[in-house]
């Protein structure tokens, strides 16, 4: 009855292992949750107050497929100001979170077969929506040596003929970490003179830590902007994580048109409420809070790193921006699934395990919550690794 397509998706481990714990906490056990891919702030009021607006003044209808032009300007506007890039308002669409971006962007460019070259550790949506479009994974392997980035080297490697995209996801999840002005430059000399179209995940670019330095993909050169989408929202730097904000943008004008028609033949347009309400979340109006946001997390990314690397047989790289730790127990376990259950059904603690994300021996701990949570959850995976010695 099903399609054989539909069955070579898995569910998403990130979401299934958060809503686990939320089950569980329902039920009324004692659970603290590291899951979730979540800041734990509330959306920014100002941004709060332009939805009000917005349903008092009905602007309740279907809009243009890509998005109203106030926004679409309004993100070709933030794209300038933060990332220096030129691109039209009609080089850009909006979509239901970045994730529905991806999930388009893949649809339009892969036939049965090319190949998507993704570093791991990768987010986990990634190798899934190429399946289900028909792509190939092509997954190549970092670790901690060179901070979780594929060198330029590696990439060379990975090319074939029927190589189609190149994932990039800076800062990442799970990682943190941020592929520096040089790294990019070195990634482009391989790149030019092929046809490989570069994706450019950007969603954490506002969590960036001490002197890390984020650089957006496109910037690099010319050849670069032309061959990159960028890809970014407002869920994570924002606190919006539920108003699904996503946009995508690219000065091939044929994709755009793709990409448009594929839309318009699937959610139509995104929620009219939020499209206006993401004007404000990307005008600069709440620059100031998400640097509020961004302070915290900082706070509790260091202490974190601290307190895991104090714990024997553990270690981990400290992330350079987003709100992960992706934590090393190669010296405890190769079993990364059986860990995280155990780890779960033992102390209540809920992480999510590194085979998910395509590197096994590790596993992946949110910080998005507060700091006394984490001091008390980190104190709990010490004693249940003391306890497996
Ligand atoms: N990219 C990365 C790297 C992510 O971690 C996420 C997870 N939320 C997304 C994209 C998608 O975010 P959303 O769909 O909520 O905009
Ligand atoms: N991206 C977040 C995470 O990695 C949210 C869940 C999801 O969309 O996968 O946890």
């Amino acid at each position: 009855m099903l399609s054989k397509r539909i069955q070579t998706l898995s569910p998403s481990l990130t979401i299934g292992i958060t809503t686990l714990a939320q089950e569980l906490k329902a039920e009324g056990k004692d659970i603290l949750s590291f899951s979730a891919g979540e800041p734990d702030f509330g959306t920014p009021i100002a941004v709060k107050n332009a939805a009000k607006d917005a349903l008092d003044a009905e602007k309740t209808k279907y809009t243009a497929v890509p998005g109203i032009a106030e926004l679409l300007q309004a993100v070709a506007d933030k794209l300038k100001r933060d990332n220096g890039l030129d691109y039209e308002p009609s080089m850009i669409q909006t979509n239901n979170g970045a994730k529905h971006s991806l999930f388009n962007l893949f649809q339009a460019i892969l036939d049965e077969g090319d190949e998507v070259i993704i570093p791991a550790p990768y987010w986990v949506t990634y190798p899934e929506q190429v399946v289900y479009s028909g792509g190939v994974s092509v997954i190549v392997q970092t670790d901690d040596s060179n901070e979780f980035k594929i060198t330029a080297e590696q990439l060379k490697n990975a090319i074939t003929s029927k190589t189609k995209i190149l994932m990039l996801n800076s800062p990442s999840n799970p990682t943190g970490a941020i592929y520096t002005k040089g790294e990019l430059e070195a990634i482009a000399k391989v790149l030019k003179g092929t046809d490989i179209i570069v994706f450019s995940d950007e969603m954490y670019e506002k969590i960036v830590y001490g002197d890390s330095v984020f650089t957006s993909t496109a910037s690099i050169s010319e050849d670069m902007f032309l061959r990159t989408v960028t890809i970014n929202g407002l869920s994570k730097a924002a606190s919006m994580t539920g108003w699904r904000f996503g946009y995508l943008a690219t000065p091939n004008k044929e994709l755009i048109s793709v990409l448009n028609k594929l839309q318009s033949q699937s959610t139509s347009n995104i929620n009219s409420i939020t499209q206006i309400a993401a004007i404000t979340g990307l005008d600069g109006s709440i620059d100031g809070v998400i640097e509020e946001m961004r302070v915290e997390f900082e706070k509790r990314a260091y202490e974190a790193t601290d307190l895991f690397n104090a714990i024997k047989g553990v270690s981990v790289v400290r992330p350079s921006g987003a709100f992960y730790l992706f934590v090393n127990i190669k010296e405890i376990t190769d079993d990364s699934m059986a860990f995280s259950k155990e780890l779960l059904s033992e102390e209540g603690v809920a992480v999510v395990p590194g085979v998910g994300f395509g590197s096994e021996g590790y596993f992946r701990f949110s910080f998005a919550t507060d700091i006394k949570t984490i001091r008390e959850g980190i104190k709990r995976i010490e004693s249940f690794i003391n306890s497996k010695r």
